[in-house]
């Protein structure tokens, strides 16, 4: 966009320039504008409330705003909006204020229809949540603080295990406080009630929770759960295609890329399943989570399978952690069984399924139990599906990260309309569902990792009364993540004393 910079009131102001009307005024792009103090709050200025409660603690565009430029301006003009700058040079090259990218490959420069440059710079980093240009002014509220209610009361009279209860103690001690918590929880501790006390607390000395992870099924399965228990709560969540993102909200459940649109909005931030991807590799991602938190905040970590860096940094007390081995319902994680599938790969190409799998197929089919078949790769996805189709006769369907109709699969999974579904590792977390078995066809493929197999090993047994599911790892030649994972099981089983 082009502003103009002009006097009002006798003080140096800028204004988009299809607001003025005098021609005079050299229109410039926003980043070219001289530096212009933030005009002083006028109380008397009546704000509009919602523009309050959408942009509180946030940083949008003029697109991402149901608002009008002129209205914007207005708040603008009377102290309660801030104007920053999207994309700044630096000695080489640029940084993008909203993600933090300063890798100059992943800038680029356009013809730009609003502010009639034809080499705007904008940050491809972060360019699925609408472009962020050089021009491009980055809009966030600096009128007064939302008041949160203070009255949230915990709707929920469930029990805690032990190590759940010590974890949940933790937590409460240190909300009001800084610092950083690891909880490290295997698949199955019921991480979720862990943190209802804490948030409890947080909400009610007025202090903003956002739960940040990294996957929209987990958004979607936690988000009705803490409503239910904070009925009297303003709880939203934020993914991409939701609908609660101009709601007020004093508890947020978040994808990790939704953080990109907040900044020093949340005291107390939880990042869920730290070490998935793509939060665990994608430094930027980590850099918004900084953004969003306020200077002074509290910082939950939970994982089934931290990284080497942050158990090193546990290890070495560098980052306090409590760790939940036993699962919520006291039995053991099933520990995996090594099957030899022999060449899997040559046997698929010429139709054929390895005699082992095919075998356990068919005694899954007949048992009428729930499975789920990990893969490595779309492609091994189709020919496998094909095959276990001619060899079965019961309902088998298959997802991965493209599938468009992937939420409405797993729902149909959880109620038994398909007994058989096969899938890449994108179900690995986050899929919770009772009497099922799992296998990995081809587990000595590089995408099972120690903590993909651990993960995939933790959705089974997760039900009391069906507490110890198969994991079967169908392999041709036993990999060294899959020994690792088997001995992390084995591991946690034993600190939990069983
Ligand atoms: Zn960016
Ligand atoms: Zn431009």
């Amino acid at each position: 966009m082009r502003f103009v910079s002009l006097f009002l009131n006798n003080r140096l102001t800028i204004a988009p320039e299809t607001l003025v009307n005098d021609s005079s005024l050299k229109a410039v792009p926003f980043f070219e504008l001289p530096m212009v103090e933030q005009p002083p709050l006028n109380q008397t200025f009546r704000y509009d409330e919602k523009l309050q409660q959408i942009l509180y603690g946030k940083q949008l565009l003029f697109d991402e705003l149901s608002f009008t430029v002129d209205q914007i301006q207005l708040h603008y003009e009377n102290g309660y909006v801030k104007y920053s700058i999207g994309i700044s040079k630096t000695s080489n090259g640029y940084v993008c204020s909203r993600c933090g990218n300063e890798k100059s490959r992943l800038f680029a420069v356009f013809s730009c229809f609003r502010c009639k440059s034809d080499s705007c710079a904008y940050c491809r980093n972060c360019i699925m949540m609408g472009r962020v240009s050089e021009c491009t002014p980055m809009i966030s509220w600096c009128g007064p603080k939302v008041r949160w209610p203070l009255e949230n009361n915990l709707l929920w009279n469930g029990e805690l295990s032990s190590g759940q209860q010590l974890a949940s103690q933790k937590f409460v001690e240190g909300i009001g406080s800084e610092g950083e918590l690891l909880i490290w929880a295997v698949c199955g501790a019921g991480k979720t009630e862990v943190l209802f006390k804490g948030i409890e607390k947080a909400l009610n000395l007025g202090l903003r929770v956002c739960i940040a992870t990294p996957r929209t099924d987990v958004v979607l399965e936690l988000a009705p759960r803490l409503k239910a228990v904070f009925p009297n709560s303003m709880v939203a969540s934020y993914y991409g295609g939701s609908e609660e993102r101009e709601t007020k909200a004093q508890l947020v459940i978040s994808t990790t890329h939704q953080m990109y649109r907040f900044k020093q909005a949340f005291n107390i931030m939880i990042v869920d399943e730290v070490d998935a991807f793509p939060y665990s590799y994608d430094q930027t991602l980590q850099h918004s989570v900084s953004l969003a938190v306020t200077p002074k905040h509290f910082l939950l970590y939970l994982s089934a399978t931290p990284s080497k860096t942050m158990k090193k940094a546990a290890m070495n007390e560098r980052l306090p952690c409590v760790k939940i081995p036993k699962r919520f319902h006291g039995f053991p994680l099933p520990v995996p069984k090594m099957v030899w599938g022999g060449e899997w790969k040559k046997r698929l190409e010429r139709g054929k399924l390895p005699a082992t799998f095919l075998k356990w197929l068919k005694a899954q089919a007949e048992s009428g139990r729930r499975a789920m078949i990990f893969v490595s790769s779309v492609s091994v996805l189709e020919k496998l599906i094909e095959l276990i189709r001619k060899e079965v006769d019961v309902p088998v369907d298959s997802v991965h990260s493209e599938d468009p109709l992937r939420k409405e699969k797993v729902i149909q999974f959880r109620n038994e309309d398909i007994q058989l579904l096969l899938t890449t590792t994108i179900l690995e977390r986050g899929v919770t569902v009772p009497f099922l078995d799992v296998a990995v066809f081809g587990a000595d493929h590089d995408v099972f990792t120690e903590s993909a197999l651990v993960q995939i090993a933790g959705r089974s047994g997760r039900s009391k009364d069906d507490h110890d599911g198969k994991v079967l790892l169908f392999h041709y030649g036993k990999s060294l993540s899959m020994i690792q994972a088997i001995n992390h099981i084995k591991n946690m089983n034993k600190e939990a004393g069983l």
